[in-house]
């Protein structure tokens, strides 16, 4: 029996994100994989990022986490999304050399001091006195440690369906892990059944680029990563076609084959990622849909046409895709899937990710119900520092719904769960967005991350040195004076803007919607360099300035419900002496088990009221 502080069994994003997290935070770490080449897999589209999840990857970033800094090394092209819009919901999107981010990932862990990578299929968790003690891997291998954390994706029991044809795996290409989940039941884990899929593969050679309208990405290319200072590989293009009423009729005609409308999968896959047969009798009226032809690395000719994904019978796959322009000759190399597998209610989770039924366990990923890599880092990330503080006895680090999408991300399905289908992050999730953007999550979170071991000393030099910038630059707006001059009104007509009659402070002219803080920079001379690496800082003082009002105010709210949110809940409180609680908030409240009232009061079914009972509970019995 070999001995460890803290076990990981999945090398998914998760997985990775938590056996870096807890190795570089000082514990004897073991990462447990099913495949060693397929660590950092990315089972469907290769890209990470995306509106809700960019943001997501900069706080994994922000917190001393490796994605953002594996993609920044292995993306092929990068884009800003939403520039045109608010700047809460703008987010940086990469296409990934998927081989390239694997073997990178690969590289990193195994280098990584005091982390040991191990192949195996873990079987059962050991368990002694209400605590996990370790974990058996199917050829009988036995590893201790005081924390387990589980990030197993997709792979428990997972059933593969394309057409009629079935077969288990874990993913395509991977074997399932069939007895863990039984045994997650058998504890008390509440264990679902959820689906996803994906597109089928094209041979890039077979494709007829000519016709179709052709992507690039952003020059200079946005990055990921805080520490990141450029990119140094190759940039490619993506290629836009759609599909059209013939390809409809196609799939229409394989329907009565089709796993999802003839009733073999009865699981609910994520509403907002849909198959192409859905999208087509879901939009019955629509005549085209568009596909993205994206490559998936450079050193492949295999090409991922994103809005494709399907399950229907690989006959119909390949007419599907041959009736659309520029794939008239297409190849499929991979077909496309459906996937079910069992998942485990996250509501049986405290807000560290740890287990409520076993002390020790954590989990994180997939396996709590949601969906995507950046999801699956983020608690990934969350579930490593508290394994490693759960073993040092060290209370969780929790993140509130202010402070970041990981906060919004892990409050959401500890108190609401998934509501049984695959959870994605959205924008829309967070009440205070426009606190969380891209730009500012070293702010948010950098000090957090230096606090418990994973962010250098340099790290934080650098943010604390673009802080006092940001602060500089943004009073010097305020109290330079532009005065009207010949050269000036040129000046601003360039740009689009009225000319001006009186002197104006730079920031009022900031304020202006259609003066950016690039264009500003070009009226004047002085003032300090915008370096690229400063992007971010400039993105900040521009925000500060033009949406200082709104900024304003979400902090105030903020501060507002700061109070209910710092009031805690004893995990022992007993709801059945709480005069008044109807019987939904009761019921509620005893399963959830809140751990503040702010928690409390996002739980469907418990009122205001009810939380005003709760504050008068607290008080009368001098718990607060
Ligand atoms: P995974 O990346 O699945 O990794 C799980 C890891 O656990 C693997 O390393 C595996 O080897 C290991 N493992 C499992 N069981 C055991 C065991 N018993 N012992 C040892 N090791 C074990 N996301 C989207 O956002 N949009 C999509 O459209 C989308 N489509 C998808 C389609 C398919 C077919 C699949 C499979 C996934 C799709 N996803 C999609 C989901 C995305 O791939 C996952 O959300 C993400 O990879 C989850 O990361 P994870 O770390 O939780 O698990």
């Amino acid at each position: 029996m070999t001995e460890f502080d803290v076990i990981v069994v999945g090398a998914g994003h998760a997985g990775i994100e938590a056996a870096l997290a807890a190795a570089r935070m000082g514990r004897r770490t073991l990462m447990l994989t099913l495949n060693l080449d397929h660590v950092g897999q990315m089972s469907c589209n290769p890209a990470i990022g995306g509106i809700g999840k960019g943001q997501l990857v900069r706080e994994i970033d922000a917190l001393g986490g490796e994605m953002g800094r594996a993609i920044d090394e292995t993306g092929i092209q990068f884009r800003r999304l939403n520039t045109k819009k608010g700047p809460a919901v703008r987010a940086t999107r990469a296409q990934a050399d998927k081989a390239l981010y694997r073997t990178r990932m690969k590289r990193v862990l195994e280098y990584e001091p005091g982390l040991a990578c191990r192949q195996g299929s873990v079987e059962r968790l050991i368990v002694q006195d209400g605590r996990v003690r370790g974990v058996e891997t199917q050829v009988g291998e036995v590893f201790s440690s005081r924390a387990v954390i589980l990030t197993t994706g997709t792979f428990l029991k997972g059933l593969i369906h394309v057409g009629d044809k079935h077969y288990s795996a874990g993913r395509a290409g991977d074997f399932a892990a069939m007895n863990l989940s039984d045994q997650l039941g058998a504890l008390g884990f509440r264990v679902g059944r959820l689906k996803t899929g994906t597109c089928p593969r094209l041979d890039r050679r077979t494709i007829d680029f000519s016709r179709l309208e052709e992507q690039s990405g952003d020059d200079p290319p946005p990055l990921f990563s805080f520490a990141s200072t450029g990119i140094r590989q190759p940039q490619i293009c993506c290629h836009l076609t759609y599909t059209n009423p013939e390809t409809h009729e196609i799939i229409r005609s394989g329907l009565d084959r089709s796993p999802l409308y003839n009733g073999t999968i009865e699981s609910r896959g994520p509403r907002y990622c849909p198959s192409i047969e859905d999208k087509v009798m879901r939009f019955a009226t629509k005549e085209r849909h568009q596909i993205f032809l994206e490559p998936e690395g450079c050193d492949t000719v295999e090409i991922y046409p994103n809005g494709l994904s399907t399950s229907l019978p690989l006959d119909i796959q390949i007419r599907m895709v041959r009736s659309i322009a520029g794939l008239e000759r297409a190849d499929i190399m991979r077909p496309g899937y459906a996937i079910e597998y069992d998942y485990c209610d996250p509501m049986l989770l405290e807000s560290s990710l740890g287990s409520k039924l076993l002390e020790g366990l954590f989990l994180a990923g997939q396996i709590n119900g949601t969906t995507g890599y950046e999801e699956a880092a983020a608690q990934g990330i969350m579930a490593g520092i508290n394994a490693a503080r759960f073993v040092a006895g060290d209370p969780p680090i929790v993140l509130r719904r202010d402070q970041a999408y990981v906060g919004v991300l892990v409050d959401d399905l500890v108190t609401k769960g998934v509501g049984g289908e695959p959870y994605r992050m959205f924008t829309s999730r967070a009440e205070h967005r426009l606190l969380l953007r891209e730009d500012n999550a070293d702010q948010r979170l950098g000090e957090i991350g230096y606090r418990v071991g994973l962010v250098r000393e340099s790290a934080r030099d650098r943010l604390q040195a673009k802080e006092r910038w940001i602060a500089d630059e943004i009073r010097r707006l305020e109290e330079t004076t532009l005065v009207p001059s010949p050269a000036v009104e040129t000046a601003l007509a360039r740009i689009g803007t009225a000319p001006i009659r009186q002197p104006l402070r730079l920031a009022a002219l900031l304020r202006r919607p259609e003066v950016s803080y690039a264009e500003l920079r070009t009226l004047e001379t002085s003032g300090q360099p915008v370096t690229s690496t400063s992007a971010d800082a400039a993105a900040q003082v521009e925000i500060e300035i033009k949406y200082g009002g709104y900024v304003a105010r979400q902090r105030q709210l903020v501060e507002r419900s700061v109070g209910i949110e710092d009031v805690g809940l004893p995990a022992n409180l007993d709801y059945e002496r709480i005069a008044g609680l109807s019987n939904e908030a009761r019921e509620k409240l005893r399963k959830i088990r809140p751990r503040s009232l702010g928690q409390a009061s996002r739980i469907a079914g418990v009122t205001p009221a009810a939380v005003s009972l709760l504050a008068i509970h607290l008080r009368r019995s001098g718990l607060t």
